[in-house]
């Protein structure tokens, strides 16, 4: 390659199948509206509805301490905790703001918010499903990118946004 082909854009089409990339200029929403409310004091924000393969990306936000869900992964996660901190009543460790975590396959933790967080934010790649369960395991309930996918169209169409608004995180 020469120096003078490396401010050159590619020239050719990007192939047929690729879907549209996706930005999202702020994270941070300045409209409240855009949090989908998943139960008192607990909001998720979408970012990437990936329905062709299954999993989901968003930012969790919790505003009061509490145990937030028992679950168990059959894929992996990926989380970046962006404000406050969070734990797993299984691990002795904190997730603080800045701190990476990965979820195993296979794995089932309980994850809790502590009376001294005022509010947290994590970003979580969410592959598969989330397996709500109870302390011996027994299944209480799921979430999947489809069962996330109608709680954001349910919350944007009764708040004004309109159920279209989740359109555009969808791939
Ligand atoms: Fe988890």
């Amino acid at each position: 390659m020469s120096d003078s082909d490396k401010w050159v854009p590619y020239r050719h089409r990007q192939p047929a199948e690729s879907p549209p990339e996706l930005l999202v200029p702020s994270v941070m929403p300045t409209d409240e509206r855009v949090w989908v409310p998943v139960e008192q004091n607990v909001w998720f924000r979408p970012l990437l509805m990936c329905v062709s393969r299954g999993y989901w990306c968003n930012l969790l936000r919790v505003r009061r301490s509490g145990v937030l869900s028992r679950h168990r992964h059959p894929l992996p996660v990926h989380g970046l905790v962006l404000k406050g901190e969070w734990r797993y009543l299984e691990h002795d460790w904190i997730a603080r703001e800045g701190s990476y975590v990965y979820e195993t396959p296979g794995e089932t933790h309980t994850l809790v918010v502590d009376p001294h967080v005022d509010e947290m934010i994590t970003f979580f790649q969410v592959n598969g499903a989330m397996i709500y369960v109870d302390p011996d395991g027994n299944v209480t309930g799921f979430d999947d990118v489809f069962t996330r996918l109608e709680k954001c169209r349910n919350h944007y169409a009764a708040c004004g946004l309109g159920s279209e608004y989740i359109e555009q995180f969808i791939r």
